[in-house]
């Protein structure tokens, strides 16, 4: 008899990046459960939980629906994020409290509730979903590159305190990626980005999961507070 796969949870994985994090775990023969704010994916692989990261209750119960399906959550994907764009002069707090708590607390929020049984199990993988804006700044996104350094902050120590359990806690930066939050963008400004990336294209989201595969994979067991980028070169040296 096979072993079941993995227990794996991707915030905010109804779509984009998450939503392919999520079926390249599902292909590897893990157990998926995704979260998702508005809309659920139409993915049979996947268990949908409807669950906002900015509230504790919420994200308590998705991983208590996931406990009791499968059993405790052994990789945490952090993916969930928002922007909300503008220059600083211009910025209300309420743009800079809402991308900080859905980007930042909302991981500190899952990775808090996913510690202690895996604490328990003396296992576990999380990786959190940062962007080059973190490590780089990024003008006009104050908040959300406040929000996606922190994420830095917040896995490293991570890393450091449950290092001696067995459970890393590692980074994935992405530059620009080819999802619905760049199709968004002005065509002039998703060339203009383009073109700042030396490999000069935006990256896959296939690229994106598979960095975050691999760090959830045996092979990654002795990386851990690592910032992998997949950007194309646009963060070089940050
Ligand atoms: P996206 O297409 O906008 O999808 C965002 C996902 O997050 C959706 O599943 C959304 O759920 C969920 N979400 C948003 N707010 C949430 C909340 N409060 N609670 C729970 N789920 C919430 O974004 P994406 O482009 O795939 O980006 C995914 C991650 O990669 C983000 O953290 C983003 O910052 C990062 N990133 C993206 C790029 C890029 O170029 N796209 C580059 C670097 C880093 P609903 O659909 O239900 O709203």
């Amino acid at each position: 008899m096979t072993e079941p796969g993995r227990v794996v949870l991707v915030t905010g994985g109804s779509r984009g990046i998450g939503l392919g994090i999520a079926r390249a775990f599902a292909a590897l023969g893990d157990r998926v459960a995704v979260t998702y704010k508005s809309k659920p994916p139409e993915d049979a692989n996947l268990v949908a939980l409807k669950a906002d990261v900015t509230s504790d209750d919420e994200v308590d119960a998705a991983f208590a629906a996931v406990e009791e399906r499968w059993g405790p959550v052994e990789v945490l994907v952090a993916n969930a994020g928002i922007t909300r764009d503008g220059l600083l002069l211009r910025m209300g707090e309420s743009d800079f409290g809402d991308v900080v708590d859905t980007n930042l607390t909302g991981a500190y929020r899952c990775a808090k509730r996913a510690a202690g049984p895996m604490v328990r199990a003396r296992t576990g993988r999380m990786i959190f979903v940062s962007s080059v804006a973190g490590l780089a700044g990024s003008a006009g996104q104050a908040n959300y590159a406040a929000s996606k350094a922190g994420l830095v902050g917040l896995a490293r120590s991570i890393a450091r305190e449950l290092a001696r359990r067995n459970i890393t806690a590692n980074v994935v930066a992405p530059g620009p990626v080819e999802t619905d939050m760049t199709d968004a963008l002005p065509e002039a400004r998703r060339n203009e980005l383009a073109a700042s990336v030396p490999l000069g294209r935006f990256a896959t989201i296939d690229e994106v999961a598979a960095a975050v595969t691999f760090l959830a994979s045996s092979q990654a067991a002795s990386i851990t507070g690592a910032v992998l980028p997949v950007d194309g070169g646009l963060g070089m040296g940050h």
